[in-house]
């Protein structure tokens, strides 16, 4: 069975948008890219650091969907990683309110034995000193994804910049692509962000679907129209989580490949965002991501007679 390491925050979240704000509830980027894996049946470890202040049954819903706690590190008398974030009325845009990086701070990961051989590394967001730490102790995998997001390019550019030309993907969204790049053409932007290391490229445009660069090759997924949108927190890991577990899934790294890969990211992010942050996550079925599946070819099949 093919293996997916996940790096990324396991958090606390608080959520505000249109529709309503929430307490400190489940979040973090490894949190969403393990639950969204977990429905390629594949086998994967999340490395990252909480604090005692963690509910057990937080991480019960985790392991009860076969996700390796090994590497999960909890720190004595430490409080876990915080974010608070708030949605403008497009949904599409939000304001970090709150960054509270607590036990983070001074995190060094070990990855398990049983997992520097993973085929798959996922990079989920944040800090790029323990992502630096992680490529260093793996062992040639067969793909490096990297996600992250503005918070480390205004704080540890530099350092991101090296985490960036060791990968082979970097998942970013339009806003952070033109930030990173100094571009405002999405395809200037790519390209420039090829140029600094990872063979393919993908941008990720909310409800406007994501892009997938690769040479002069290029990609559209749209994302597909829903009627309930609650919440946008998570899409971008749960999406990673999906394109990653897929290719773990399917141990095929090619263009073509990596093409479904971005649909099956696609879908499993239109479920994320139809409730608070990982409710609907943790409730989906595989007959529902199947039936959504047909409903994203459906978007995008049309027959026209090319002379
Ligand atoms: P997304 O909506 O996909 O960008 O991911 C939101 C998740 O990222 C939330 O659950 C947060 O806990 C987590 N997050 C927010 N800011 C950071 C950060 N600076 N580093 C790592 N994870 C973060």
């Amino acid at each position: 069975m093919s293996k997916l390491l996940i790096v990324g925050t396991v958090a606390f979240d608080a959520i505000e948008t249109p529709f309503g704000k929430t307490d400190k509830i489940l979040g973090g980027a490894a949190t969403y890219i393990a639950l969204s894996a977990a429905h390629f049946g594949i086998d994967s470890s999340v490395v990252s650091v909480i604090g005692e202040d963690f509910p057990e049954k937080y991480l019960d819903l985790l392991r009860d969907r076969n996700v390796n706690l090994d590497a999960l590190e909890v720190v004595k008398g430490g409080n876990t990683f915080f974010w608070s974030g708030k949605y403008h009325n497009d949904m599409n845009t939000r304001d970090t309110l709150d960054t509270q990086l607590n036990v983070l701070a001074d995190f060094s990961p070990n990855v398990p034995e049983a997992y520097k051989n993973s085929e798959i590394v996922m990079l989920g967001n944040l800090h790029p000193a323990v992502q630096m730490s992680v490529i260093d102790q793996v062992n040639n995998p067969q793909l490096i994804v990297l996600d992250t997001m503005n918070f480390w390019m205004d704080s540890e550019l530099e350092l991101l910049k090296k985490v960036i030309a060791r990968v082979d993907v970097i998942t970013i969204n339009d806003e952070e692509a033109r930030q990173l790049s100094g571009e405002y053409s999405l395809v200037k932007a790519a390209r420039k962000i090829r140029d600094m290391g990872p063979d393919y490229v993908v941008i990720k445009k909310g409800e406007h679907g994501a892009l997938l660069f690769h040479n002069e090759e290029m990609f559209f997924a749209p994302a597909l129209p829903l009627e309930e949108v609650f919440d946008p927190t998570g899409a971008g890991d749960t999406f990673a989580g999906g394109f990653a577990g897929y290719l773990a899934k399917t141990k095929d790294v090619s263009f073509g490949n990596m093409k479904n890969a971005v649909i099956y990211g696609s879908n499993l992010a239109s479920f994320c965002v139809e409730k608070f942050g990982t409710e609907r996550m943790l409730e989906l079925e595989q007959g529902e991501l199947e039936r959504r599946l047909k409903n994203f070819q459906a978007l995008t099949q049309f027959e026209i007679n090319l002379a």
